[in-house]
């Protein structure tokens, strides 16, 4: 057994898993991140300080066992380290992948203080990839089944937290997802250099090993009615998303050439899987100028795609600095090293073009007082106006939640914003107005996380079983 040395942190620096030479990347949509080695992976896991109070689990929206299941691995327990680190995230191969680790876990670790944070992201992916890959499964000898189903509709990070926990207990979850392939965003928006789908194919097989049982496919309300689900099971989840791109407001929106970022990302992942329908779906930007608009995850998503499908150039145009992108930072990292071209504080005032897109109206901005939420307004500089030349726009500005109808034959109460109504502090955490019916997820607090979906997911299904008494 390994020795373990207080002071390795200073011994040993923070290590990333190495990525792979920018000309292979920017050519292939494959996961830019070797795996760590064994050796590597204790070295690292052991740099860890064991904190009396950890804060780096407080900051992990899922609370996760951090100090425990680093040292674990630090000490070769591989399988063990596994176990704890699904007791609390349903999917930590997933979240050491595309966490925005700097501004949670990793941001909260004392070692941020000159040594560099522990690599708190990379260890857990390593730890789920590895011991999966070597046959370990959770452990359900414990468990005792009830005659308890309950519908999740939707396979999407929140769902399938919510199915997780279900299952553990005893309590039959049947997924409901309209797409083919279970993962919801993590599938069918997320490209495959930051998770590749294979991730998730895995996933799924454990999913069914454990009992979870999926109906692909199969859109609730269309192919099979609500009623239908409120009848036959006991509760009904829904983890549903956001689907509503958010509009700039310009005029130019719809010229040829323009594309929200969702179908972009989509039809490149239907492409490279071979799950295209429709050629014609296809949004090709080879050899074209693309501008980007927005800031944040699904933004970085859309220029390194474009990178890699071959576009002239892929510019970025945002309008806070860099400072305030509201995504993670590793990614625009990443992006600039592939190739992107950022222009911060260019507020976007028009699409320009005649039969199709041409160019974006920017005015440059400056930092004015703080908002209601404590981030700086952005403020016009008269006269900065300028024209930057495109042949494709992609505008990924975000979503709002996109309710379906049926929700109001269930008498499941909406915000103001259109977010299903489901508080955490309640007796039934997550229960919405209608009692059999519990939510979580973007369609409850916005466009948010996979961390935060899985946690409310989790929640949830806590709150389904005190409702069910099981
Ligand atoms: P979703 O993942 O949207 O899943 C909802 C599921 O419900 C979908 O599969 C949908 O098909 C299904 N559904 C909806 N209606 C029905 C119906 N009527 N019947 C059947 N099924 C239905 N977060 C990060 O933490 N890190 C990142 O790097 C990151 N990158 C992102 C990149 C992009 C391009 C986007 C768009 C988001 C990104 N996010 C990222 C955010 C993250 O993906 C979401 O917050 C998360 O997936 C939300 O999970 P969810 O389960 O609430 O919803
Ligand atoms: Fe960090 Fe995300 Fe893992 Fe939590 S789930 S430890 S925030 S990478």
């Amino acid at each position: 057994e390994r020795q373990s040395n207080n002071f390795q942190f200073i011994d040993v620096g923070r290590a990333d898993p190495d990525k792979k030479a920018i000309e292979i990347r920017k050519a292939e949509f494959v996961e830019i991140y070797e795996p760590y080695r064994e050796q590597q992976v204790a070295s690292q896991a052991d740099r860890c300080l064991s904190c009396g109070n950890p804060y780096c689990e407080w900051k992990c929206p899922v609370h996760n066992y951090i100090p425990n299941w680093l040292k674990l691995v630090s000490e070769g327990n591989l399988f063990e380290a596994a176990e704890l680190s699904h007791q609390t995230n349903t999917l930590p191969e997933v979240c050491g992948r595309v966490c925005p680790q700097d501004r949670l876990c990793e941001g909260a670790c004392t070692l941020n203080d000159g040594f560099g944070a522990v690599t708190i992201g990379s260890t857990e992916k390593y730890i789920a990839d590895t011991a999966l890959a070597m046959g370990w499964r959770p452990d359900l000898s414990e468990r005792v089944w009830t005659d308890k189903k309950v519908a999740v509709i939707g396979a999407g990070p929140a769902g399938l937290g919510c199915a997780d926990v279900l299952v553990r207990a005893g309590v039959k979850p049947v997924v409901f997802d309209k797409y083919p392939e279970i993962g919801g965003l993590l599938t069918f928006g997320i490209p495959e250099f930051k998770l590749e789908k294979s991730v998730m194919a895995r996933r799924r097989q454990v999913f069914e090993e454990m009992g979870i049982e999926f109906r692909l496919n199969t859109e609730v309300g269309k192919d099979i009615s609500a009623q239908e689900l409120m009848d036959e099971f006991d509760a009904v989840f829904l983890g549903m998303g956001t689907y509503t791109y958010m509009k700039g407001g310009f005029t130019g929106e719809d010229l040829p050439g323009v594309y929200d970022a969702l179908p972009f990302l989509i039809s490149n992942v239907n492409r490279n899987q071979g799950w295209e329908k429709d050629a014609a779906d296809f949004i090709d930007v080879k050899g074209q100028r693309v501008v980007v608009l927005g800031g944040g995850d699904t933004a970085m998503d859309c220029n390194r795609t474009s990178i890699r499908q071959g576009a002239e150039s892929v510019v970025c145009a945002y309008r806070r600095d860099e400072e305030n992108m509201p995504g993670s930072r590793r990614e625009v990292v990443n992006a600039k090293e592939e190739g992107v071209q950022f222009l911060y504080n260019r507020q976007p005032v028009a699409i320009v073009g005649g039969d199709k897109v041409e160019g974006v109206k920017v005015v440059t901005t400056q930092l004015g007082e703080p908002d209601e939420n404590g981030r700086r307004r952005p403020e016009e500089i008269p006269g900065s106006e300028e024209i930057i030349p495109a042949d494709v726009v992609l505008i990924a500005f975000g979503f709002r939640p996109s309710p379906p109808e049926w929700l109001a034959n269930f008498k499941v109460d909406l915000n103001d914003w259109q977010g299903v109504v489901a508080p955490e502090e309640q007796t039934y955490k997550f229960q919405t107005s209608n009692e059999k019916v519990f939510a979580g997820g973007d369609m409850v607090r916005g466009s948010d996380l996979v961390v935060t979906a899985i946690w409310e997911g989790r929640q949830a299904a806590e709150g389904i079983l005190d409702y069910l008494k099981v």
